[in-house]
């Protein structure tokens, strides 16, 4: 574990203890403690996110992939079908396909759901740089920097307009879970931290 990665999770961890009935602490200290490759703790943090918010479909995303690193096959298969079903009916496309490919992975049945995956239009010549963006040749970027600075003209260059537009949704639940006051320099500085780690900035 790198020390970046070390004050990462200790970071969410006082969230996560602090604030303990907001799901974004603890997806926070999850996803910290995933990408640091500790799949075992990662695994209560996202428990604890969606018993907080039953349609936290990311949570259940990177749930699945906790038991699949761990080689609990079975049990990522059941959170990758149940995510997959709150996922596809809120419309949450990115984690959706995410969890498809999983349950494709390993070997299991993509639930059979109403939604049509929606059509594909042309090739926008366009990538997306966040991981896992699913647009793939068909992400269309924004038509203008979001903010006017250095970090809004990266996020033109490298984001398209889906991922900003779910990064927003995501946003607003981040200030207001929060309560962040963005007048303050600190309030600035958590929701763009939530934003870069978000959009896969770092
Ligand atoms: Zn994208």
């Amino acid at each position: 574990m790198t020390p970046a990665q070390a004050e990462r999770i200790a970071q969410f961890r006082k969230m996560a203890q602090d604030d303990p009935d907001n799901e974004l602490g603890h997806f926070g200290l999850g996803k910290a403690l995933l990408e640091a490759g500790n799949f075992a703790e990662a695994i209560p943090a996202f428990e604890r996110a969606i018993a907080l918010n039953p349609d936290f479909s990311k949570a259940y995303q990177y749930l699945g992939e906790c038991y699949a690193r761990l080689n609990q096959r079975e049990k990522a298969l059941e959170i990758f079908s149940r995510g997959y079903q709150v996922a596809d009916r809120r419309g949450d496309r990115m984690p959706r396909d995410e969890m498809a490919q999983w349950l494709r992975q390993l070997g299991g049945q993509i639930p059979t759901t109403q939604t049509p995956t929606p059509s594909a239009d042309t090739p926008s010549g366009f990538r997306c740089q966040r991981p896992g963006c699913p647009a793939g040749p068909f992400a269309r970027p924004l038509p203008a920097p979001p903010m006017n600075d250095d970090l809004g003209r990266l996020i033109q260059e490298r984001i398209c307009a889906d991922c900003w537009r779910d990064w927003l949704a995501m946003g607003i639940k981040v200030i207001n879970e929060l309560r962040l006051d963005l007048s303050e320099e600190s309030g600035q500085r958590t929701y763009e931290m939530y934003m870069k780690q978000y959009l896969g900035l770092e």
